[in-house]
Order: structure tokens, then sequence, then C-alpha cells
């Protein structure tokens, strides 16, 4: 789940972190009063689930109230990058003397968490990693150890810090990377972190991502989600327990278990077609499952076919199969429907599903196979 920059700033700031104070506001008379109560230049920031907000025209000065009126109601409403700005963040500017990049992630092919910092921040970090990759130091983490001072001290210095300028670069670097365990995130960063022409260090944007899988372990952390950013289908499929990803194919894939699901994609693959989706539908297949289903799948107007792969373990597959005849006279399929049943009690589930007017395989090679094949008669 990624996290506004407001949203992100405020739980920085309980980890210890100096973030520059802003308040949120979603009208021009709301930035206006905000920057009246801030009692000078303020910089106005466009809250939106992406970066690049400053090349867009999100991120702009105001030294006015009268400016900022001006400058809330050029930002809401703005389209970046397919996001719709409906918030805006008003904080108090800052004169800025350096810009650094600081950030924690996971590498994932070390299976460590690894420590960036660069002297080039404020800019696109994907460009320095890209173009001047040795600008980036990368200081992997032990899991257990957590990151030293010692640690902290010494990407400071390579940084080319001046010493009395280390200490707090490195408390905030242990900051962060204490807010990135603490909070299970898969993502903290801070770009810009400035140093001010009074010498404090501060972060003056903040991104986080929290993993999924772990949002349990956070009470409340659901209340920060933004529904408007989130991709209607995938929402829907949420509430149902239906693990939902929308790909750009023609072949609807319905499947029980992740794994199986992302092996159905690759068979799909193999025989020269493009799923259009990933998705899961958990533990059972009940006909309110399948139904919901259904009609993620076919909410999805590029949809030629739709391959149902169940492989049946504890679920049996007679059960399967009376599921899915159900949820068909429920819901209207308008495109051909290829089903690959095996496991327990298949034998049984592939006569009703047959009686129900289906084709029906033991195969998943068969039955993709089938399924591309009804794709391209379409
Ligand atoms: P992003 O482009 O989406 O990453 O948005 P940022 O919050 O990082 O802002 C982009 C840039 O705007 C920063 O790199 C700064 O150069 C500039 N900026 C943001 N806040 C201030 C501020 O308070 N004062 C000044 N002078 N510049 C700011
Ligand atoms: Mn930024």
């Amino acid at each position: 789940m990624n996290l506004h920059e407001y949203q992100a700033a405020e739980i920085f700031a309980s980890h210890g972190i100096r973030t520059n104070a802003g308040a949120v506001a979603s009208t021009p008379e709301e930035a206006e009063a905000l920057s009246q109560a801030a009692g000078g230049p303020v910089v106005v920031k466009a809250q939106v689930l992406t970066g690049g907000r400053g090349k867009a025209g999100g991120v702009k000065l105001a030294r006015t109230t009268a400016e900022t009126r001006e400058v809330a109601s050029a930002i809401l409403g703005l389209d970046i990058r397919g996001h719709t700005v409906r918030k805006l963040l008003v904080a108090p500017a800052v004169d800025i003397a350096q810009e650094f990049y600081l950030g924690v992630t996971l590498d994932r092919a070390r299976r460590q968490n690894v420590v960036m910092a660069s002297a080039e921040g404020g800019v696109d970090i994907e460009e320095v990693a890209r173009e001047r990759p040795e600008r980036i130091v990368r200081t992997l983490v032990d899991s257990f150890l957590g990151l030293h001072a010692w640690q902290a001290r010494q990407i400071g210095f390579a940084l080319g810090l001046p010493a009395d300028r280390v200490t707090g670069f490195a408390t905030m670097a242990q900051q962060l990377y204490d807010a990135y365990l603490k909070e299970d995130a898969t993502l903290t960063e801070i770009n810009p972190l400035v140093l001010t022409q009074q010498g404090d260090w501060l972060a003056l944007d903040a991104k986080m991502t929290i993993d999924d899988n772990a949002l349990f372990r956070h009470p409340g952390s659901e209340s920060l989600r933004d529904l408007d950013a989130d991709d209607p289908t995938e929402l829907d499929a949420r509430k149902s327990g239906i693990s939902f990803v929308k790909l750009g194919g023609d072949i609807g894939c319905i499947v029980n278990g992740a794994g199986l699901a992302m092996a159905t994609m690759d068979a799909v693959m193999l025989h020269g077609g493009e799923p259009a989706n990933f998705l899961d539908v958990g533990g059972g297949a009940s006909a309110d499952q399948v139904a919901k289903a259904f009609s993620l799948v076919t909410a999805d107007t590029s949809v030629r076919a739709i391959l149902i792969n169940i492989f049946g373990g504890i679920t049996r597959g007679d059960v399967v199969a009376q599921g899915i005849a159900e949820a068909l006279r429920r819901v209207d399929v308008p495109v051909p429907i290829v089903v690959r049943l095996s496991g327990t009690n298949a034998e049984e589930g592939r006569r009703l599903l047959s009686e129900a007017g289906l084709t029906a395989s033991d195969s998943m090679d068969e039955a993709a196979a089938q399924a591309v094949r009804a794709a391209h008669a379409a």
C-alpha cells in the first residue's frame, strides 16, 4: 500500500525524523487559510501516489496568501501521470542549501535491506542510477543487527559530508531505517533530504510503501488507503478475498491458488496467448466466489475467452463443478469458457461440467491451448 506524502511524513515524524510540518487542503480557500496561518512563503504540493510531481507542475512556491490561492487552484484537478490531484500539502517554504537522496528498501537478490544515499538528491533517482550509478552509495544492512551508527556515519562520509554534518545525517538514516523496519515497509524514502541554509537536516518529501501482507499487524493502517487511487476492480476483488491483478491480454484466468495462477499464465503464454489477468479465488471455489470471479474477469471488455484452472486438493472437484454451474446460472458470461479440473473427485466434476455445456479437461496444457484457440477464433 502506497502512502501519500503527508501520511508518510506523519509516520516519519513519529520515528523522530524532522519533517517540514505542513497541513492538508482540498480547496484553494483552505490552502489560503493555511498560508495565512504559516505567516510567510509556503510550498504547495500535489498529494498524488506518483513521483515526479515537481516536473509535472505539482509543486509550487507561493510568496503571499493570494498567490497560494492561485497556485492551489492551478494544481487542484491537475492530472499527474493518470492521478487526479484532490489534496494539497501546504508547508512553510524552506531555504535549501543542498539536496540529498536517502532511501531504504529490500534488495531481493542479496536478501537484505539496503540503504541508498546520494548527494544528487531532488532529481529523479532512477536517472542517477542509470547514468551515474557510482553517485549512489549502497549499504546492505544485516537484518538481525540493524543499521549501526558507524555504518550510518560511513554513508555520510561517502557522500562527502564535512565531519560536523555527519552526525545529523547518520541519526536521520537510522531513524529512516527504524521506520522501515517497525512499520513493515517495503520502501521508505526521502527525496530531497535537505540541509537548510541554517544548517539543519530536514525531510522535504516523504514516500512510503507498506507491505500489504503485514497490514494486519498495523491496526488502523487500512484507513490510510486512498480508495480513489486504487483500481476499482482490484478493490472490489480484495473485498471478496480474491487476489486480482489486471493485465493486458485477452484470456481471463480463474484459478484456485496463487502458484497455480502463475503457472496458468505461463501455460497460456506458452500456447501463444496473453493472460488478461492474474486471479486467485483463494482456498475454496464456492458458487459465490466463482460468480464474483466471473464478474471481475468479464468487466474487462478485451477478454475473449476464460480459462478456469482448478486443482482439487482439499477442495473437491464435484463441489467446484457445482459452484461453477451455479455461478453460470447467476451471471451472464458472454465468452467461451474452458475448464481444467483435476484432483479429488475430478471425474465426477467434469461430468457435471459437461452437463452444464462446458468444455472440461484434466490437462492444464490442453485446456490452455483450447482457451488460446477459442480467444483467437472469437
Ligand atoms: P517530487 O517531484 O514529486 O519528488 O516532489 P518533491 O517534494 O521532491 O519536490 C520537488 C522539488 O521541489 C524538490 O526537489 C525541491 O527542489 C523543490 N521544493 C520542495 N519544497 C521546497 C521548499 O520548501 N523550498 C524550496 N526552495 N524548494 C522546494
Ligand atoms: Mn521528491
